[in-house]
């Protein structure tokens, strides 16, 4: 426990408590045990804010030392309500603010941004938060979250991450007649030359920042994604010298964090349903339920692990089968595909389902994942049915938060008699059933999305490409140990500082082989040195 410098213990003398002058209770502890006073969810959170505030260094030791435990009052599913209640909660600003009505002043705004030197931002634009819908202004808890947890499980320093919400207006109308609403009262506009001059502020004002994209629509989501994610791509940008810039720099974790953490869950069931059935690992059918972003972005990331393990596109694209809220995804379903669905529609002139029933009992899939918000929409009938395809069914309920899972873990032990390879997205209790302990796997994106960023950020990486994405599910899938080996398909949380160090290396690894590490003394690194020296610069805080 330390105490505060000798130095200036002389000045403070009465300003406080002797045992705080000269150390005595620690601060993490009654951080703790205030804490542990409050009684609901919500309280935790406004109690854990303020803390992030006032002692920064505490808050992070606390969170650090419980991460297990406090991850849920500071992100899902606590989260979601602090999103919702923002503007009734709200005490103080906590992220940058940019406004719509701020248009054609945003890299003056954000200049006025206290720290210099940020390395990663959250952007959200509220309009699509966790399963909740259009949040306003509200969304911007979502990037403080997400910060304050690639802060907790990467140690990246709390003093170069920028939280920011674009206020675009908002869609939902609770917000708009709520008097203490703290957004602009106006519909949402959907403006991209808005987004573009808010990627050029930031690529000018904070250079060396990742920009990391959270909770947009969908649709904006792969928009943006596939419109600032390239290298060589450039933007008109009246911020930065020449009048235009190169992208790059960006990533979206709702669709490429979000498909890692599933496809590193995903290799590991596969290696454990082969060696149930004794069938070829790559040979599978997948039904998805849900085509949003989540949905898509994970199917594009299995697709990409079927054509890098041998098999063309197009051979690995038959193995989907995409379901959404007006059934089977085909090319001739009579309604405008939006173009991340069409990436993986069925063909013209095959079977049209309305159902995901019908699709499982046509299908017979090895795997169902589900990323639909529609909680218990995996049904004892389509579970049962799962179970009786194969002897391991791999189902993976993700949508979250518990409410909106697409069945519980005891449901799909129960109805598979135990053999249910299973992860979701929200955490569930281990289940006892005819004798044994089944223990759940929750397909955390707090898995893999602090591990990728802090690899850009050691790497200095120009862009964030596929090799780097798809590195760090495979350094996920990986980092079992021998207790987790042959029973779980993701390691446990406890130890997520290590495993973001080792996916941070491996990121940074492969920027360096694709070209996309400008920090050029990685390259002559050796893997053990890489990581010992990425370890050694982890914010590892000792509050006094
Ligand atoms: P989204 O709103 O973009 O997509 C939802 C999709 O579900 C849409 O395609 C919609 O058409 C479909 N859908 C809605 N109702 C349906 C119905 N009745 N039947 C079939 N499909 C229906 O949302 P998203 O970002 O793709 O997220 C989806 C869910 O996945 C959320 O609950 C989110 O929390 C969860 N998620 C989990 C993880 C994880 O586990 N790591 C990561 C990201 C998202």
């Amino acid at each position: 426990m330390a105490s505060i410098k000798q130095a200036t213990v002389a000045q403070l003398r009465g300003m406080a408590p002797a045992s705080v002058i000269h150390g005595g209770v620690d601060s993490v502890q009654r951080a703790l045990a205030q804490l542990n006073s409050k009684d609901t969810p919500i309280e935790k959170y406004i109690y854990l804010s303020q803390l992030r505030g006032t002692a920064k260094d505490t808050f992070y030791r606390l969170l650090i030392d419980n991460i297990i435990d406090i991850c849920p009052y500071v992100y899902t599913p606590t989260v979601g309500a602090a999103c919702q209640l923002y503007s009734t909660i709200y005490r103080k600003p906590d992220a940058l603010y940019l406004s719509y009505n701020d248009r054609g002043n945003l890299a003056e705004i954000m200049s006025n941004w206290p720290q210099h030197g940020i390395r990663i931002a959250v952007v959200s634009d509220g309009s699509r938060i966790l399963g909740l819908g259009d949040l306003g202004i509200g969304g911007c808890q979502i990037a403080v979250g997400k910060l304050t947890l690639y802060v907790g499980g990467a140690g990246i320093k709390p003093d170069s991450t920028l939280p920011i919400i674009l206020d675009m207006g908002t869609n939902n109308e609770t917000l708009l007649n709520d008097p203490l609403y703290l957004g602009l009262r106006m519909k949402r506009v959907y403006d991209d030359a808005f987004l573009d001059e808010f990627y050029a502020a930031v690529r000018t004002t904070f250079p060396d920042c990742l920009i990391q994209f959270e909770d947009f629509s969908s649709e904006s989501a792969f928009k943006y994604l596939d419109r600032y994610r390239h290298k060589e791509s450039l933007i008109q940008a009246p911020s930065a010298p020449s009048g235009q810039l190169h992208t790059g720099k960006c990533f979206n974790d709702d669709i490429q964090g979000t498909g890692a953490v599933i496809l590193a869950g995903f290799i590991n069931a596969v290696k454990l349903a082969s060696a149930a059935s004794g069938r070829p690992i790559l040979d599978q059918r997948i039904v998805f339920l849900g085509a949003g972003s989540a949905g898509v972005g994970v199917a594009m990331q299995l697709v990409e692990f079927f054509t890098r393990n041998g098999f063309t596109e197009e051979e690995a694209k038959q193995k989907f089968y995409l379901v959404d809220s007006k059934g089977l995804v085909t090319d001739d379903r009579g309604d405008n595909l939006p173009a991340h669905k069409r990436a993986l529609s069925r063909k013209a002139g095959g079977p049209q389902f309305k159902t995901l029933e019908e699709v499982v009992e046509h299908v017979r899939p090895s795997a169902l994942i589900g990323l639909s918000t529609v909680g218990g929409a995996f049904s004892e009938k389509i579970v049962r049915m799962m179970g009786s395809f194969k002897a391991r069914p791999i189902i993976f309920p993700l949508s979250n938060p518990s409410h909106l899972s697409e069945c519980t873990f005891e449901d799909a032990i129960k109805w598979t008699n135990g053999r249910v390879i299973f992860a979701s997205g929200s955490p569930f209790k281990a289940v006892e059933h005819g004798g044994s302990t089944y223990e759940s796997n929750q397909g955390n994106n707090f898995l893999s999305f602090p591990g990728i960023g802090l690899g850009c950020i050691v790497a200095k990486a120009n862009e964030v490409n596929d090799d780097m994405v798809y590195e760090s599910a495979l350094a996920l899938a990986d980092s079992l140990d021998d207790s987790e080996i042959n029973t779980l398909l993701y390691p446990r949380l406890h130890r997520i500082r290590d495993i973001s160090a080792t996916i941070a290396a491996r990121v940074a690894k492969a920027a360096v082989r694709t070209g996309a590490a400008e920090n050029s003394k990685l390259g002559g690194m050796a893997d053990t040195d890489l990581l010992a020296y990425i370890k050694s610069k982890q914010y590892d805080p000792t509050p006094c």
